[in-house]
């Protein structure tokens, strides 16, 4: 997978060198490449902004820098991001269907946001998705680009060491993954769970999907309802 990352703070994405996200750019699994959008600008200011058409508050990115960029990293089978408040919510399964691409493209908005013919315009040579963190705003797309990038490129092939962890974990199942513990086995008063230290395999998966699904029916109820009815069993029903 190649991804390209447009924004006018490219120094924001340093991090994407660091830890595994830049250890599966060393094995070769992604190519990660940040461009700096003011190199398609072509006045002294390097200007990539201006005041919004029909008033209001704040500047609006100018669509001839973010054309020419798309122009020059636009190709066959690109997929262009634009994250945006406005945007469809990030999630997993949003994670896993940018995993199959070949080519992404992240626009990273700033001020109050791109102007519009530009994500019209693109929509007419590319597969576009405007995708949102969260109900918030921020000041930028950039940390929403590191975001999705470390979602998307933890599930590329080869990049987890243990392909088993992405099985297990939350958002993967539909419910949230069970507390964990590690060594010691008592802490400040605190014990670990018998069970876990049990040996019993079989208890154990059971305890977990317990926990998972009083986590879930606790901190986000709303995915138990969104749950496919043949996703729980008899003894879920009991938990
Ligand atoms: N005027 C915009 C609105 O009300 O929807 C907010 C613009 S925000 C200040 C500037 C940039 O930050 C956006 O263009 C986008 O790139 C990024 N951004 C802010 N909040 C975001 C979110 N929740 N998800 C994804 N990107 C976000």
């Amino acid at each position: 997978m190649r991804i390209d990352i447009v924004s006018i703070f490219p120094d924001y994405l340093a991090p994407l060198g660091l830890s595994l996200v830049g250890r599966a750019q060393q094995s070769g699994a992604v190519t990660v490449a940040v461009h700096d959008l003011r190199q398609w600008t072509h006045d002294v200011h390097r200007t990539v902004d201006d005041s919004p058409y029909g008033g209001g508050p704040g500047m609006v990115m100018r669509p001839e820098p973010w054309g020419e960029a798309l122009d020059a990293l636009a190709e066959p089978g690109s997929r262009l991001l634009v994250p945006t408040p406005a945007g469809e919510r990030f999630s997993q399964r949003m994670a896993q269907r940018l995993a199959g691409e070949e080519r992404l493209i992240v626009a990273c908005g700033r001020y109050e946001g791109i102007d519009q013919r530009v994500i019209d315009h693109a929509a007419g040579r590319m597969s576009v998705t405007e995708v949102s963190l969260g109900d918030y705003v921020l000041f930028g797309g950039e940390v929403a680009a590191l975001v999705i990038l470390e979602a998307v490129v933890r599930l590329l092939p080869g990049v987890l060491g243990n392909a088993d962890s992405l099985v297990e974990e939350s958002h993967s199942s539909g419910l949230l993954e069970a507390p964990l513990y590690t060594k010691p086995a008592s802490w400040r008063g605190l014990a670990v769970p018998e069970v876990l230290r049990s040996g019993d395999h079989a208890r154990i998966a059971r305890w977990r999907r317990e926990q998972a699904l009083l986590r879930t029916a606790t901190h986000r109820p709303d995915l138990l309802a969104e749950l496919p009815a043949d996703a729980l069993d008899p003894r879920d029903r009991e938990v």
